[in-house]
């Protein structure tokens, strides 16, 4: 069937080609992460869209570190960072350090002292702030501001030098100190820093601020559209101020609404909290929104990529459901794993009139003929999972009960004949009798049964430890009550120990499969992690 819905622009798209209709011939985007933690699903959103658009319009995306701060900073966070772009399936064009521009951006703030637009204070942090005055009240000028540009010029050569200690003096532009934006009363250029950073190691003491530092790095690289988050708006008339008072490259910003999503924190400092108190074992934890952490659940780059699409590009905050980012894996892990049968909660069925054993054909994965058939092995000991047993079922319970019969997936008919029980009262074993005559869906007089369960061979299944993992927190907003921590969901990781299909056993740590009526699984070098269920079990549990 032809496609005849026509495309509809995201507003960055449609700015997009307003542009390219007034003339632009470029578009070149960049992806700018601080390198001081784990990129986050936050953080895909914004990869799928910057590069996501320089592929739609035949143009570039860079990989740019925003590394002005060395406190935070580090080379362990900006291989991680590169590897999940990587894994993400895109591409950059060129690789830039905000730290390769440190010595422009110290010539640029001389031109500006030399202008007479920047100037050296000496208040402290607690005084400049008290002095920004409010939105309703102008701030107040420094005792400083006025500092002839040769003193200024010397004082920031000093600066520079290491003359001073951290926090002794700061630059500052000169705009205005009762402008009704804050952001533009006299903002801070630079701050003294006595630590080594990961690239320039102790080659600077002066580091430049965010704002100063980013409009300038998106000019040198001529970036056309600098797309962030919907908090930098009010940074936007400082990004153009300084790019308009230094004369250069004019690069523009555009903001969309940030990605939220329920049951989930995102700021780096809150994750990086999760880490380092072991809520979680490490950045990749399963349950971590981290792209690692998902990388480790099972999530898969096109699912990811689906997620971002399916989000859209808003201008307003909104918060996504979690729903949303299992539903689209469900959806590509449908269409490319292939199906397994494996109990996590085992009990035994002896067939008490089958003898021997014999190949059983399975279809690997019904949305995908190539993926091929392979045999499993019946005999006469099984394993079935727990709950699909019930001695007093009610109406309506269509899977195994005393007298009752249920098929077997793929394989034949079975009746429960007898229920042993230990001493505790505890069902331990199923006795049951087949239908020999229900081969490939029949059955010996044509009656149907309602059920199919699945099954394992009790003689060659293999164990495996299964990791089933739940929300990491119970509350849709984490910060409600005030305290992230306080709403960590206690059961968010249960181990069991499952038998396999002994094929299952084999699969390469990174393999991904259904598991039959009980989800996706993807192998681990221990065992399994469960990704994502078969359905979404949590919205029908809490409605
Ligand atoms: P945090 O506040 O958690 O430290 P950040 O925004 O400071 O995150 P950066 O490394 O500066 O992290 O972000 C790199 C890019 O990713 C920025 O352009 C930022 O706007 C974008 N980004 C970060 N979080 C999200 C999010 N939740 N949704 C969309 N884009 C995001
Ligand atoms: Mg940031």
């Amino acid at each position: 069937m032809e496609n005849t819905i026509t495309e509809k622009l995201n507003f960055i798209e449609e700015i997009i080609e307003s542009s390219i209709a007034a003339g632009e011939k470029r578009v070149h985007t960049r992806f700018p992460p601080e390198p001081n933690g784990y990129l986050h699903i936050g953080h895909a959103k914004s990869i799928c869209l910057n590069f996501g658009l320089a592929k739609k319009y035949n143009g570039k995306c860079n990989l740019r570190f925003d590394d002005t701060n060395p406190v935070k900073e580090d080379v362990e966070y900006v291989d991680s960072i590169k590897e999940d772009i990587n894994w993400l399936g895109f591409k950059w064009d060129s690789e830039h350090y905000a730290s390769d521009y440190f010595e422009q951006l110290y010539d640029w703030a001389v031109e500006l002292i030399k202008k007479g637009l920047a100037y050296v204070d000496d208040q402290t942090q607690e005084e400049i702030r008290q002095t920004r005055g409010t939105v309703q009240t102008p701030g107040t000028n420094s005792p400083y501001r006025d500092r002839s540009v040769e003193e200024n010029l010397d004082l920031f050569a000093r600066m520079r030098a290491g003359e001073f200690k951290d926090g002794d003096k700061v630059l500052r532009a000169k705009v205005d100190m009762s402008h009704p934006n804050m952001l533009m009363r006299d903002p801070l250029m630079y701050r003294i820093i006595h630590t080594e950073h990961h690239r320039t190691g102790d080659k600077w003491c002066i580091y430049p601020m965010y704002d100063y530092a980013h409009g300038q790095s998106d000019s040198l690289e001529k970036i056309t559209h600098s797309i962030c988050t919907l908090e930098f708006d009010v940074h936007r008339p400082l990004y153009d101020w300084f790019i308009e008072q230094l004369a250069i490259f004019p690069s523009h910003q555009y903001e969309f609404a940030r990605l939220n999503i329920n049951y989930t924190v995102m700021s780096k400092r809150k994750l990086l909290q999760l880490v380092k108190e072991n809520y979680v074992n490490g950045w990749d934890d399963p349950r971590m929104p981290t792209i690692c952490g998902l990388r480790a659940r099972g999530y898969t780059p096109a699912s990811i990529r689906l997620f971002a699409e399916k989000v859209g590009v808003a201008k307003r905050d909104n918060i996504i459901d979690l729903g949303l980012l299992e539903w689209c894996l469900r959806e590509d892990l449908n269409k490319i794993a292939e199906r397994r049968m494996a109990v996590l909660d085992p009990i035994k069925v002896t067939i008490s009139n089958y003898e021997g054993e014999e190949d059983i054909e399975c279809v690997n994965n019904p949305e995908d003929e190539g993926a091929g058939k392979r045999n499993v092995k019946f005999g006469n000991e099984l394993y079935i999972e727990r709950d699909d047993f019930m001695e007093n079922p009610p109406k309506k319970y269509f899977r195994l009960q005393p007298g009752g019969e249920v098929r077997l997936r793929y394989g034949y008919i079975i009746k429960c004949d007898e229920v042993l029980k230990d001493a505790e009262g505890n069902v331990i074993e199923l006795i049951c009798s087949y239908d020999k005559d229900s081969a490939h869906g029949g059955s010996s007089d044509g009656r149907k049964v309602k059920g199919i369960i699945h099954w394992v061979n009790a003689k060659e299944a293999v164990k495996a430890e299964v990791k089933l993992f739940d929300r990491l927190f119970c509350n849709e907003d984490p910060e409600e009550g005030g305290n992230f921590l306080d709403n960590l969901n206690p059961d968010s990781l249960k181990v069991v120990t499952a038998y396999c299909e002994p094929s299952l056993i084999e699969a390469e740590a990174g393999a991904k499969f259904q598991f039959e009526r009980l989800g996706y699984f993807v192998r681990t070098k221990e065992g399994f992690n469960k990704a994502v269920g078969l359905k979404d079990s949590w919205a029908k549990q809490n409605k």
